[in-house]
């Protein structure tokens, strides 16, 4: 088997990658270790609506929910309220992330890539020190993928990255444990996302609440690792959901657990190479939506392997271009949000009360940093003290 590019992992990354490669003339194959695309379900499926004008999805059947905006409880469950235009912008839509997923590889497939399912890539072909390829098993059958380029698109546990000496292994800091329930029968349900914070409630992370219509709504948690130990995930979650009044009556659909990286993106190019999304590390760091992060990586990697192919050019520092046009895209936010996060983590509770005590009245339609200052120095002037690394952080960003 003989293909220009082999991507390992049919994830968002994996697929977008494959579309713009073989929309640019690239022999594209994906292999996935999974029997089917998208299945099982390892997300919270909240996705901003920026998407919308990307163009990289059609239809409807992906949406679950589109959001009105989203509610964020502080520790003393005071609520700060944010509409669509802002709140949404986060989180627009709640998706079937299954169907989400089997739609951006039916785009890829369309624009010519293959994809081998039951396909675990072992590791790397090397000739002469250089990536030539995949070993994989496919089913039971060991085979061999030769490929110019190979992309690491195998999610939060990706072994490509290491084969590549790539440094990719997480720090408790840098990792978020979470886990979920799909309820159904859940009572007075509206469109609105909800965050819930506190070191008791979910430390270093947030509980959230995503409808998905139908009385039907995904209730999960994150909690930074190093401040978790076994079990803790699955605990303060089902503690949260016993005092929950809506979902009395609830009963789970599905189950699902899983982590996510929130630490700053590693290396993501080496000669015959490149990672993109989760094996990447290009996920928010203060909220661990990895989804649309993604789609505008891989577009850019598809877009960049389908110059190499046509340049014949596979050196790292051809493919940098990859690199430099992701850091343009997403690479300064990606570093301010790592250092909010390390403050935010460093935030007490009593802090966050105050915080959205002075914002629960807020109109988040005339948003301003100086309306918002003001809002916060009104209630509670102390805050001013406590959110100046915050403020420092806004400002030079
Ligand atoms: C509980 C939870 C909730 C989340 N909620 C949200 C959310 O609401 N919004 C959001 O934007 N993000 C969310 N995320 C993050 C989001 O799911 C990821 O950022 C996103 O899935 C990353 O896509 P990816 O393509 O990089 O990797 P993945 O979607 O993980 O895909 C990687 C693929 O590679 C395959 N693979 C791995 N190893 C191999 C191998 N050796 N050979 C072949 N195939 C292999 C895997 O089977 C998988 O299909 C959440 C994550 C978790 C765990």
């Amino acid at each position: 088997m003989k293909y220009d590019c082999v991507i390992v992992g049919s994830g968002p990354a994996g697929t977008v990658t494959a579309r713009f490669a073989a929309e640019a003339g690239a022999k594209v194959l994906i292999i996935e270790r999974r029997a089917e695309v998208g299945v099982p379900v390892l997300c919270g499926e909240g996705i901003s609506r920026k998407i919308d004008n990307w163009g990289m999805i059609e239809g409807t059947r992906w949406i679950a929910g589109k959001m009105e905006g989203a509610r964020i409880y502080s520790p003393d469950k005071t609520c700060v309220t944010v509409s669509a235009k802002f709140g949404g912008d986060e989180t627009g839509y709640v998706v079937y992330r299954d169907i989400f997923d089997q739609e951006l590889a039916r785009h890829a497939v369309k624009a010519g890539a293959k994809i081998m399912m039951n396909t675990k890539a072992l590791g790397l072909i090397k000739e002469n020190g250089k990536i030539k390829g995949v070993k994989a098993k496919h089913l039971d059958e060991e085979i061999e993928i030769k490929a110019d380029i190979v992309v690491g698109a195998d999610g939060v546990d990706s072994k490509v990255g290491n084969w590549a000496s790539i440094e990719t292994t997480l720090k408790p800091n840098d990792l978020e444990t979470c886990c979920q329930y799909t309820f159904t029968n859940v009572k007075n349900l509206d469109y609105f996302c909800e965050f819930y914070l506190g070191k008791e409630i979910a430390p270093g992370g947030y509980i959230w609440i995503f409808p998905k219509g139908k009385n039907i709504a995904n209730v999960g948690i994150g909690i930074l690792a190093s401040l978790s130990e076994a079990g803790m995930a699955k605990k303060l979650l089902d503690k949260f959901i016993e005092k929950e009044e809506r979902l009395k009556d609830a009963q789970p659909i599905r189950f699902l657990a899983g982590a996510v990286p929130v630490a700053l993106p590693v290396e993501t190019v080496r000669d015959n190479l490149i990672l993109v999304g989760d094996a990447a590390r290009h996920v928010d760091p203060i909220t661990g939506g990895g989804l649309t992060h993604c789609l505008e990586v891989g577009k850019i990697a598809g877009e960049v392997i389908g110059k190499a192919v046509k340049e014949k050019n596979f050196s790292a520092e051809f493919l940098s271009e990859y690199e430099t046009r992701w850091k343009e895209a997403i690479g300064k936010k990606m570093k301010r949000n790592y250092m909010v996060k390390e403050i935010l983590l460093d935030m007490d509770d009593k802090t966050f009360n105050m915080l959205a005590d002075s914002l629960k009245d807020y109109d988040f339609d005339e948003i301003s940093t100086i309306g918002i200052v003001k809002a916060l120095v009104k209630k509670h002037p102390m805050l001013l003290m406590k959110l100046r690394p915050l403020i420092k952080v806004a400002k030079e960003s």
